[in-house]
């Protein structure tokens, strides 16, 4: 283990079974072999590299038997492959791992979390088998951080069907998504419902933002629901208010911070390299005690941010999903991501701007990570609230 993640100095790593480790050493040759050649080159065209992400669910990544040794009963792989597995993702490439929590975070844990035994058995195995993709529609054009009480979608129920109205906006990889769950405020009681919708359906258009500087290889989608007609059977039954929903968040947050934790694994790899290859003054910068010392910083922030991932995985495993722990995991992870991803950036020197150093893309990925699944300053106002007993959001 210390051979394969050699900068996971307090050793967190140990935790993991013999088969996840066997998992995550498939996939990392999976992305190394596969995805790392071709994402630079989708980042800067702005385009998903699907062919290489279906290696990664060749891999089994999500219900892998190897996965399960020990699991009887449970749904999911252990809390702490789970974060190791965003390690492995978002060390190689943040877009790839953004697009693979929304299909296997977000969505997944929608249905796990929000369905029925029966919704659970008919949507489940084909989201964690990858045959569908699936996305996670919540934030709108006109209500992000202040979702909870502005969500203005409307689901209207009519015999056995429904009918939702409404935009949806930033929904990564909406426009391929085969299951859309979308979240709507029902016009009879007011409440948060979801509902699976089937991509294609009639009403839905999804269109592709444009000219983003961030995780450009993502399609984040805007999403139109015009008279979107579906069946009653397609509303994830255990989702009636925005309480269930902050449910899913708590648990899902936890992703990001993973996600963040990888990066600022993946940032100090490329700075690494990078510094140790390049000579200046007739030495190797990786020599001169400047550099050494960035480099100490964001080793620091690697061990800092396994170790909020770590135990954040440890509780949620013992089944403690609070919100105050995943949104301070999520904040910090993401603030020392970025002072990371910056300073890798800047021991690369002027090629530390191009594609090449990859240190690149960490930099300008960073920056999204800093503000979805709850912006910095939104996490912070959760802690906050739990310190003080009061909330400061309005
Ligand atoms: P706003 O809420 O408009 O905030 C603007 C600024 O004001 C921020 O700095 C914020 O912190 C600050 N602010 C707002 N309210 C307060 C307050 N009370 N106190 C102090 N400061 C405040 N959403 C989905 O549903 N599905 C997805 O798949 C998805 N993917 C995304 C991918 C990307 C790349 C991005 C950028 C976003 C994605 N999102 C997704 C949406 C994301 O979760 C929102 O962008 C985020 O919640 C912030 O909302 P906003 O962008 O509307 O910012």
């Amino acid at each position: 283990l210390k051979e394969f993640y050699p900068l996971d100095l307090y050793a967190f790593s140990r935790g993991l079974t013999e088969g996840e480790f066997t998992v995550l050493k498939n996939l990392r040759k999976v992305l190394e072999e596969k995805v790392k050649p071709v994402v630079n080159e989708h980042w800067e065209k702005a385009e998903f590299p699907f062919e290489a992400f279906g290696e990664i669910a060749k891999v089994g990544v999500m219900n892998s038997p190897l996965l399960f040794e020990g699991r009887e009963g449970k749904r999911k792989p252990s809390e702490l492959y789970n974060a190791f597995l965003y390690l492995e993702l978002a060390k190689l490439d943040a877009s790839i791992a953004t697009f693979y929590t929304v299909h296997g975070g977000l969505c997944y844990n929608t249905i796990l979390m929000g369905g029925s035994e029966e919704q659970i058995a008919h949507y489940a195995p084909k989201v964690a088998s990858f045959e569908w993709q699936g996305c996670f529609g919540l934030t709108e054009p006109d209500h992000g951080s202040d979702i909870a009480g502005g969500l203005a979608t409307t689901a209207e129920k009519k015999g056995d069907k429904w009918v939702i109205n409404g935009e949806k906006r930033w929904i990564g990889g909406a426009n391929t998504a085969d299951i859309l769950p979308i979240f709507a405020r029902d016009t009879a009681d007011n409440k948060i419902k979801c509902f699976i919708v089937p991509g294609g359906s009639k009403g839905l258009r999804v269109d592709v933002i444009q000219n983003k500087v961030a995780l450009r290889e993502v399609q984040n989608g805007h999403i139109y629901l015009d008279n979107v007609e579906v069946d009653d059977s397609t509303r994830l039954e255990n989702v009636n208010g925005f309480k269930d929903v902050a449910r899913i968040l708590r648990a899902t947050r936890a992703d990001i911070a993973h996600l963040a934790m990888g990066m600022t694994y993946g940032s100090l790899e490329a700075a690494l390299k990078y510094v140790k290859e390049r000579d200046q003054f007739g030495k190797k910068v990786s020599s001169f005690q400047l550099v050494q010392e960035k480099l100490a910083r964001m080793e620091a922030n690697v061990v800092a941010t396994l170790a909020y991932s770590a135990q954040l995985a440890n509780l949620q495993e013992q089944g403690e999903f609070l919100e105050e722990n995943s949104a301070l995991a999520k904040m910090h992870n993401a603030l020392r991501m970025r002072e990371t991803v910056a300073l890798g950036r800047e021991v690369c020197g002027g090629n530390g701007i191009t594609l090449e150093t990859d240190v690149a893309r960490f930099f300008a990925d960073g920056e999204a990570i800093y503000s979805y699944e709850g912006t910095h300053e939104i996490n912070a106002l959760i802690v906050g609230r739990y310190l003080t007993g009061q909330g400061a959001f309005v």
